[in-house]
């Protein structure tokens, strides 16, 4: 029963349509549950709550919003709190209807028509518009309705949304999203509450994809035939379509890379979130060219917070602790690994700059330049590397690529197993400790360690 602790406890009663929108630093924890003796639903960016059930958050900017009214009980202290009254719900749900009946459509077609290939919808904009959040949305939408929505997150600066910072990954949802953890992060080798498949993860090791244009590409079109082939083998998700969220993609000189993600991706809806000109520009770009694609301009709401860059990595941080070590609900205990560099079995890779004058290999190319015309310190590459202790706090990513084969083309392009975390390196012994999620010996892989997420997690 709802025995109310005065001392701690807020209750808000929120009328239909309106939602509580709250901020929980990363250092406290706030629990918040649906009043059970007053009436009334509410959801969580889609995903919908169960009554008298408390939600844990920590580290999180939020809102819980109801279509019928109900009373939330809060314990413990958000540091902002309050009532909306606006919200661009409505128009989100219109946004999942259209969606939905394009599925349906799909789901009559013959599994092998071209027509039973469901909506795939890009979502493009500035920072902290929104994306993410509506991205959860219309998969929360889409699962409630028993589809089985494939989401992708081409933002490998983000903070981890279906894996560690620093990757672009993808999974298909087929039961209810967590609300507390949204899609999660869980490594894909440990056993997970959260109903995903195994994520389909790359790592691209820098922040922003105009950086290393040429190799953000390259995964962008490895990613898209690993999810066709996913698509192949699952009827429903084929039905459902794509739910593809990006970087933050606000200026001209990245109308090639929306282009291109576009095409390879078969995009047939483009929402733009928060920027009119982002959208009289892929109106310009898409709406005659390419008749089939769909270009809409959908409301930011109101909710949506910047967050600043301490937060960013507090958040990151915490990702990349709840790979190794787990959550509340599903405790982890990661291995030290001790690793020896005499004759190593794996294969360690690295992305370095290439203002050596060295040309080959330069996967990294910035967007607008080509071999003959490169500006020395922003070129990075990937080379062979030895151990150091400049890997210290860094995360180093097992690739699905055998130590004997690893070409720089494979390290390039190849798929993720899993990550380690550097403890503590020794020059001298040349001998590293590393955090490992799996017991035994490093396996007999190609190892790659990026520029981007930045290191210190665990400390
Ligand atoms: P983007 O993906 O465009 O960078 P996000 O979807 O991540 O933006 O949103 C930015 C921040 O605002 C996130 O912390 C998110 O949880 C928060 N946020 C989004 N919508 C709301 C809302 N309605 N109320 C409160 N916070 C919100």
């Amino acid at each position: 029963s709802d025995l109310i602790n005065t001392s701690s406890s807020l209750e808000r009663t929120l009328k239909p349509h309106q939602e509580f929108r709250f901020e929980v630093p990363p250092t406290a924890s706030v629990t918040i549950k649906i009043k059970t003796d007053a009436p009334g639903t509410a959801e969580l960016f889609g995903t919908e709550l169960s009554r008298g059930t408390p939600y844990t958050f920590t580290g999180c900017k939020s809102a819980i919003y109801t279509w019928t009214g109900c009373t939330l009980i809060i314990e413990g202290a958000p540091s902002v709190e309050y009532i909306a009254e606006e919200t661009p719900m409505s128009t989100y749900l219109n946004l999942h209807i259209a969606l939905e009946k394009l599925r349906v459509a799909a789901s009559d077609c013959p599994p092998t028509a071209d027509g039973a290939q469901g909506p795939r919808i890009l979502l493009i904009g500035p920072p902290d518009v929104g994306k993410t959040t509506l991205c959860k949305i219309l998969t929360g939408y889409a699962i409630r309705q028993g589809r089985k929505p494939m989401v992708i997150n081409l933002d490998g600066g983000s903070e981890g949304v279906l894996s560690v910072p620093g990757t672009l990954s993808a999974a298909s949802f087929g039961s209810v999203m967590d609300v507390e953890d949204g899609f999660g992060n869980s490594p894909m080798s440990a056993p997970s509450a959260i109903p995903v498949k195994l994520p389909l993860v790359y790592y691209y090791g820098l922040e922003a994809p105009e950086s290393g244009a040429k190799r953000y590409k390259k995964l962008v079109t490895r990613m898209s035939v690993a999810v066709n082939s996913r698509l192949e083998e699952d009827i429903e998700s084929k039905n459902t379509g794509l739910i593809i969220d990006t970087p933050s993609f606000d200026n001209q000189s990245n109308g090639d890379l929306i282009s291109y993600i576009v095409a390879e991706f078969s995009v047939t809806a483009i929402a733009v979130l928060g920027s009119e000109r982002l959208y009289n520009t892929m109106l310009k770009s898409f709406s005659s060219a390419s008749p089939n694609i769909n270009v809409i301009k959908l409301p930011t709401s109101g909710g949506c917070v910047d967050r600043d860059l301490p937060f960013k990595k507090a958040c990151r941080d915490a990702a990349v602790k709840k790979y190794f070590f787990g959550d509340e609900k599903c405790t982890l205990s990661p291995y030290t690994v001790t690793v020896e560099f005499e004759s190593p079995t794996f294969a360690l890779w690295e992305v370095v700059d290439s203002a050596d004058g060295d040309r080959t290999n330069l996967s990294f190319l910035p967007i607008g330049e080509d071999e003959s015309s490169l500006q020395g310190e922003e070129v990075r590459k990937l080379a062979p590397a030895d151990i150091d202790s400049r890997f210290e706090n860094l995360i180093i990513t097992v690739l699905q690529v055998d130590a004997n084969h690893a070409t720089a083309k494979e390290v390039g392009e190849s798929p993720v197993l899993g990550f380690l975390y550097v403890q503590e390196v020794d020059d001298k012994a040349k001998r590293m400790k590393v955090l490992s999620p799996v017991p035994g010996r490093v396996p007999a892989k190609a190892l790659l360690v990026g520029k981007w997420p930045e290191g210190m997690f665990l400390t």
